[in-house]
């Protein structure tokens, strides 16, 4: 085994959920690391959106110290602050305006402390959580190079060397690609066929944002999504400009919203943007990222997935982990760096893999019928009250 010992650190590309779940794990463990980002700073996202988080707390548990750190942790981020515990998710018919099933944690008993919760009921946690504020919080004494965009890297054998747009080059022990679904290192290490492999959803989902006064935002404890189904010409269909976006969104509320759902879409602000989200799935690549010794990725740069299940920011949390704890044994050098990347490809590949299938064939029967979505959220909450 070669010596792998290096003082050089672990270079990380995007801060987002899993490349500064990753930082955090490096931190804690006293390995060095860089990351860097395209984007020039920590910016509000022009919308207000959330996040669940739930298969991955036995992988977050390990980066704080205490319950005290992970409740801190949690109560920062959490999208509806005054409450929890809850999860803000429900299926409406839009039409008749009744729920059809909703997710809530168990009652818990009001006194009993948030920290006695989460040490108390682990397999129940499931937190809804705004994305920025759980950036803010995973930024925490993280230092990032903002305004760096990665666009190639070569692995020397001994070290990786990775190079940005603004001519930066740095030198690595290993480089994480956590830059998203579009990922520029997964596509250097499949020699640019990124694109050939990745696979788009068939629908057209819309998006805006209405700020509501905290009275007209009483009616909404739930969140919904706005979206069709075009298998045929999902690209065509797309409109470009805000207006017919807007016109679009508008006109599917016409058809399927009444009461106060429906008036969610059509009184939106008419300077809201309208956004088209882009959901690529990809199943991780497993023969490019085998041949590897010191360049793998991590979350939706490995195997971004329709959000069917709400899985695709927790697996990306549960490579971090894993993957920080096989570094650590690199660094310790029980390990060779390979071997570490390696390690952590045996459990990520069979573990992404499923999980974008199972999110795509789950879009699908949530499509065909709404008994499906239905019957799985009623699942989920007998699980919670098992
Ligand atoms: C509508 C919707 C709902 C969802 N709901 C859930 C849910 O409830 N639960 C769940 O677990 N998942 C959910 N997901 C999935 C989840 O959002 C993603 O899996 C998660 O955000 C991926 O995080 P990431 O850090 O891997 O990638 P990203 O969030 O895409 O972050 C990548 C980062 O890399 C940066 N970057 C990109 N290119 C470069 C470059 N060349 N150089 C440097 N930096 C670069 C980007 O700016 C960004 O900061 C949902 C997704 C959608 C679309």
């Amino acid at each position: 085994m070669t010596n792998t010992k290096t003082s050089l650190p672990v270079i990380i590309i995007g801060a987002n959920i899993s490349g500064l779940m990753l930082a955090q794990v490096l931190k804690k463990k006293g390995i060095p690391f860089a990351i860097y980002e395209k984007e020039p700073c920590l910016a509000k996202p022009a919308m207000g959106s959330s996040i669940t988080l739930h298969q991955s707390w036995a992988s977050i548990d390990k980066v704080f110290s205490d319950v005290h750190d992970l409740s801190a942790f949690i109560k920062h981020a959490l999208a509806i602050q005054e409450d929890p515990y809850d999860m803000g998710m429900s299926i409406i018919d839009g039409n008749a305006n009744t729920t059809l099933a909703e997710i809530c944690l168990p009652k818990v008993d009001q006194d009993l402390a948030f920290e006695s919760f989460l040490t108390e009921f682990p397999l129940q946690r499931a937190f809804r959580l705004n994305r920025y504020r759980l950036r803010e919080a995973l930024l925490r004494d993280i230092p990032v190079h903002w305004g760096h965009s990665y666009v190639a890297s070569q692995d020397l054998e001994d070290f990786v060397q990775v190079t940005f747009a603004n001519d930066v080059e740095v030198r690595g022990s290993v480089l994480v690609g956590a830059d998203g679904a579009l990922s520029s290192v997964c596509n250097d290490l499949l020699q640019g066929k990124l694109q050939d492999i990745t696979d788009h959803h068939p629908g057209l989902f819309l998006v805006s944002t209405q700020w509501l006064s905290p009275e007209a935002y009483k009616a909404f404890r739930q969140v919904w999504i706005i979206s069709r189904y075009c298998a045929d010409a999902t690209h065509q269909l797309s409109p470009s400009s805000n207006q017919d976006r807007r016109r679009l969104a508008n006109s599917w509320a016409d058809a399927s919203l009444t009461g106060p759902l429906h008036s969610l879409v059509v009184d939106t602000p008419t300077d809201s943007p309208v956004f088209k989200i882009n959901l690529p799935q990809r199943i991780p690549p497993a023969e490019a990222l085998y041949q590897q010794k010191r360049r793998t990725v991590i979350g939706d740069a490995a195997h971004p997935m329709v959000p069917s299940r709400g899985a695709g920011g927790n697996q990306g949390v549960m490579d971090a982990v894993l993957l920080g704890d096989l570094i650590e044994k690199a660094y310790e050098g029980a390990m060779t760096m390979e071997q570490a990347v390696h390690s952590y490809l045996d459990d990520m590949v069979p573990r992404g893999k499923a999980m974008v299938q199972g999110s795509h064939q789950t879009n699908l029967e949530n499509y065909e019928s709404i008994d499906y979505a239905v019957q799985a959220i009623r699942r989920i909450q007998q699980l919670m009250n098992a």
